[in-house]
């Protein structure tokens, strides 16, 4: 299963942190990577790339410039357009026909107030409970939901980190490091 993420109208200053978050959430859950559309800001992809650096893995971040034109081509590549959202048909009802129809999906997060060209254009709105909350744990439930709980065993390749779990205090390992720094 492949799922990209598509972050809509990223503000430079208000959202520098929860978009990173998205992107972190989106690394660490499964997610290949995140498109972003509004303000560019390459302090998020930066920062992304950091972690990519020593924690491994090849999760990448691009700006995009149309959303609507991208929701578009990416429907005519053959993706299923998901936007998570408040309003949506609960996760459950839908998650095991997800989980089989399509193999490429682009889940969509938004920041402020979503127009409803988004909703007309998603093949499916998904709530994560019908409250209002946060696009970074709305992201983190639909991706575990929809890769079984990944998160608890996934590798990542080329890491020059690596977490050994403690009952109490830290450990980490470095790997392959000769060039890390
Ligand atoms: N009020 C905005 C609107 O009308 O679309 C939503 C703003 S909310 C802070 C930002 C994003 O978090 C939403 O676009 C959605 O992707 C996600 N989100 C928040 N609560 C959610 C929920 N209960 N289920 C699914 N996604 C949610």
């Amino acid at each position: 299963m492949n799922v990209e993420i598509l972050r809509l109208f990223h503000r430079a200053e208000r959202d520098k942190r929860v978009t990173t978050h998205c992107g972190l959430v989106g690394r660490a859950f499964g997610a290949s990577g995140m498109y972003i559309y509004g303000d560019k800001d390459e302090k998020v992809v930066s920062s992304i790339q950091k972690v990519n650096k020593a924690w491994g893995g090849k999760f990448f971040v691009k700006y995009i410039d149309n959303w609507k034109t991208f929701i578009k081509e990416a429907k005519n590549e053959g993706k299923t357009i998901i936007n998570l959202t408040m309003y949506g048909i609960p996760l459950p009802n839908v998650l095991e026909k997800l989980k089989t129809e399509n193999n490429n999906l682009l889940v969509i997060i938004g920041s402020e107030k979503v127009p409803i060209d988004v909703y007309m254009l998603s093949d499916y709105n998904i709530s994560i409970g019908n409250q209002p909350h946060s696009e970074v744990a709305a992201l983190a439930v639909f991706l575990d939901r929809i890769f079984n709980g990944l998160e608890f065993y996934k590798e990542f390749e080329d890491a020059k980190l690596k977490i050994v779990p403690q009952e109490k205090g830290k450990k980490i390992i470095q790997l392959n490091n000769k060039d890390f720094k």
